[in-house]
């Protein structure tokens, strides 16, 4: 199984550097492509044994093709090794530390071009040539001669050799493709393949007309020059006439290794040129020398990919869901893909109009994008991908639980099951009262619930508050024991004191969600109020709508909700509002707060609930709306929106002092 995943990524790979080295024509994304390489990599890793000689995974990429003089390159010109997050850039530094004591680096812009080694005999550029497999290039000198900013000649009869990159800047490469559709002929697929496609042509007048450029970023020969560090060697560089790029910074520290990164995670955009990530080198070059490099990279660098907004993936099924109000939901089932951090190997689809409005297809190659950076969003098919072989969407009409026909109610894109007792809604329907923004009732995983469900131990909620009588059978069950069956009763209990907000989100009305929740508490201050009141008396509160109203109007009226009601009331549960309104006078109340990052004295779900509880409100992205960003360890983008955005922020230990106040 893991040998043939191994050789199928391997036959991917070969077949998309074929596509992208040697034709300039890709036909899957770069992310789709470090995917494949960072999963071939991990399964070599975990199992030595199985890797090929001819793994990708150390060999360059491209290859001379036909036409075009060898050249072979006196020094390897090699690749860059790859990371890509935060945690990789530290745990790079942490390596090269093992070698080198307080390291500093350089800090480039990554530009997204092709790489070129330039020979200069007597002052005179004699030769350029791609990277082509590391060892042997092409001869491309012709061409390169067209690009304004090489010099032809240098100010000194010198005998050296530089390299750096060709690129196409994004105004060329916008009227390149522009002129090229009116032809009718086929457009490059980036600025990358644009350049590369460019400099591999016999003709120089095709390069001549492109409007390419370089930027110079290597010495080879700096040591034997007498040059000892690379940011030097670049300053050499640029007095010998070559074009430097502007934005380079040499970095003391970790922390300003990071903020280089992060400021051009939000600035790339405004660049005239594309770059896909930063290079970090070790600037001392004998420490470089002593480190040296694998096959494929040196181990004094390495190049931080910037995060991708959108990726693409296979979406290999869809499948339904049922929540607790009976709404039947198509998921996405994914190829597993990283996007901004995390994971993803499913995605809601929300409902048939959404999947039908998208043409989706199960087989297709999809766009995902982060909505409010949190959940993932299918926005798009690629249909120029399609093989044919895709299978058209339907929507089903029976519920995958308990095969009641749904229905679609007036004015809604979603199919609901209309059968109360199906399984799947009141497993889902306990799932929600004792999670964390309801009844808070804490050990209670989805599992259990299920499993408790399926015992015939839970079938409504009045049921936790017997399973104290049932405490010898459970702590038979497999995978239980005394203290975690003790811990389970001792939560149940305790959240027989919740105020009466809590109970009424945790009750599962339709379109009460925990603010409305909170809202009606505040209002009637107990459950009794509530069941007397009149839909009208509701609609008229503030913030309540006629939709909620006539919802939680007629969840009042039902007779086994009253019988509910009344049963949790004889075991215990609170059924008054115990809001703390003095809470609302901290300098918490009112406030937007927005979390990033990891935080030393407590988790980010117990931050929210503490913010909550002082009268603040707690948001998952930052707008003009935040008041307040609490940055902790490795705090992502949010960070930066918060700076740019000029919003107040408050790390760990402000935001603890002001706590404490
Ligand atoms: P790379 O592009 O990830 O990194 C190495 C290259 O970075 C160097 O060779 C150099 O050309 C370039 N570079 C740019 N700025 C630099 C700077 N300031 N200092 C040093 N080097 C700099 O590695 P690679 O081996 O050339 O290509 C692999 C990448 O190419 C993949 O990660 C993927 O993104 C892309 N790729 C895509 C496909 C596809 O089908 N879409 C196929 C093959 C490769």
């Amino acid at each position: 199984m893991i040998k043939e995943r191994m050789d199928e990524l391997i036959k991917m790979i070969n077949q998309a550097s074929y596509e992208y080295y040697t034709l300039d024509k890709p036909t899957i994304t770069d992310q789709e492509y470090d995917r494949y390489m960072q999963e071939l990599i991990r399964l070599e890793e975990e199992h030595p044994e199985l890797k090929r000689k001819d793994s990708p995974t150390v060999r360059i990429g491209g290859e001379v093709i036909a036409g075009f003089q060898k050249v072979t390159h006196e020094k390897p010109m090699m690749s860059l090794s790859n990371v890509f997050n935060e945690a990789e850039i530290v745990s790079f530094d942490e390596r090269i530390k093992k070698e080198v004591k307080n390291p500093k680096y350089v800090c480039e812009l990554k530009i997204d071009g092709l790489s070129v080694s330039l020979i200069y005999k007597n002052g005179e550029l004699v030769q350029a040539a791609t990277r082509g497999d590391g060892v042997t290039g092409e001869d491309i000198t012709h061409n390169v001669k067209t690009i304004k900013n090489v010099p032809l000649t240098l100010p000194k009869p010198l005998d050296i050799e530089v390299r750096g990159e060709i690129y196409m800047p994004k105004d060329s490469f916008e009227k390149l493709n522009q002129e090229r559709a009116q032809k009718g002929e086929e457009l490059f697929a980036n600025p990358r393949n644009a350049a590369a496609g460019s400099v591999r042509q016999l003709d120089s007048k095709v390069a001549a007309s492109r409007n390419l450029s370089t930027f110079i970023y290597h010495l080879p020969n700096a040591l034997e020059m007498g040059i000892h560090s690379h940011y030097e060697a670049l300053k050499y560089m640029r007095d010998l006439g070559f074009t430097t790029n502007p934005n380079i910074r040499k970095v003391n520290n970790i922390e300003e290794l990071l903020d280089f990164i992060r400021t051009w995670t939000e600035k790339r955009e405004s660049l005239p040129y594309e770059i896909d990530g930063i290079v970090i080198k070790l600037d001392d070059l004998d420490d470089q020398v002593r480190l040296g490099s694998t096959a494929k990279y040196p181990k004094w660098a390495t190049a931080y990919k910037f995060p991708a907004m959108e990726v693409l993936t296979k979406l290999k099924d869809i499948v339904f869901s049922v929540g607790r109000t009976g709404q039947v939901t198509p998921n996405a089932v994914l190829e597993p893909v990283r996007l901004m951090g995390s994971i993803i190997s499913r995605t809601t689809l929300h409902n048939e109009d959404y999947v039908k409005g998208l043409d989706l297809k199960i087989g297709d190659i999809v766009s995902i994008k982060k909505a409010g950076d949190v959940i993932p969003e299918v926005t798009k098919a690629i249909k120029e991908r399609r093989t044919g072989e895709e299978i058209p969407f339907q929507m089903t009409d029976t519920c995958p639980i308990c095969g009641t026909k749904l229905v679609r109610k007036e004015n809604e894109a979603a199919y609901y099951c209309t059968n109360s007792k199906c399984d799947k809604r009141k497993i889902e329907a306990l799932a929600h009262y004792v999670s964390r923004n309801a009844m808070k009732i804490e050990g209670f995983g989805d599992r259990i619930i299920e499993d408790f469900y399926n015992m015939g131990y839970l079938r409504d909620f009045s049921d936790f508050y017997h399973l104290y009588e049932k405490k010898e059978e459970l702590m038979e069950l497999e995978g239980f024991g005394e203290k975690s069956i003790q811990n389970l009763l001792d939560s149940i209990e305790k959240s027989k004191g919740n105020s009466l907000e809590r109970l009424l989100f945790a009750l599962g009305i339709r379109h009460v969600g925990a603010k409305t929740a909170k809202i009606l508490a505040r209002h009637f201050q107990t459950i009794d109020n509530m069941i007397m009141a009149t839909e009208e008396e509701l609609g008229h509160i503030y913030d309540i709508g006629d939709i909620i109203a006539k919802s939680v109007y007629s969840y009042f009226q039902d007779p086994a909700n009253l019988e509910l009601i009344n049963h949790l009331k004889q075991v215990g549960v609170n059924t008054k509002y115990l809001g703390k309104e003095e809470n609302m006078n901290t300098i918490f109340s009112g406030k937007t707060f927005v979390l990033t990052g990891s935080l030393e004295n407590m988790t980010r779900e117990e931050l929210k609930d503490k913010l909550e509880e002082l009268g603040g409100n707690v948001s998952g992205s930052v707008s003009n709306k935040t008041d307040v960003v609490i940055v902790g360890d490795k705090p992502g983008s949010k960070y930066d929106k918060a700076l740019e955005l000029g919003i107040t922020i408050w790390n760990e230990e402000e935001l603890m002092n002001n706590l404490k106040q």
